[in-house]
């Protein structure tokens, strides 16, 4: 229980106050539970996708996202993805 464990390449799973949790591999900060959804716990920036990427995406459509999200004590960038506004998180992690 008191090893520290890869969620990701920039997630960590550890002990906390109670039970598990997951953390920034960067700072330890801790996010949530390992049972809750950490990117609704991360800081979230959404910018449309042409902004982002460029010409290379000029064929996506005006409402393509890019979201991308950021640990809330260093800043680092934990992970991204691409959505239609209002989907919900894709929800990604390693098997403990
Ligand atoms: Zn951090």
């Amino acid at each position: 229980m008191k090893e520290v464990r890869s969620w990701s390449a920039t997630l960590v799973s550890m002990p906390g106050k109670s039970g598990r949790v997951i953390a920034c591999r960067a700072c330890s900060a801790e996010l949530c539970g390992t049972d809750a959804s950490w990117k609704e716990h991360a800081v979230l920036r959404e910018s449309p996708l042409r902004e982002a990427a460029g010409a290379t995406y000029r064929s996506a459509g005006d409402e393509v996202l890019l979201r991308r999200f950021y640990c809330g004590s260093c800043g680092a960038a934990l992970d991204s993805e691409i959505a239609l506004p209002g989907e919900p998180f894709l929800l990604d992690r390693l098997a403990e």
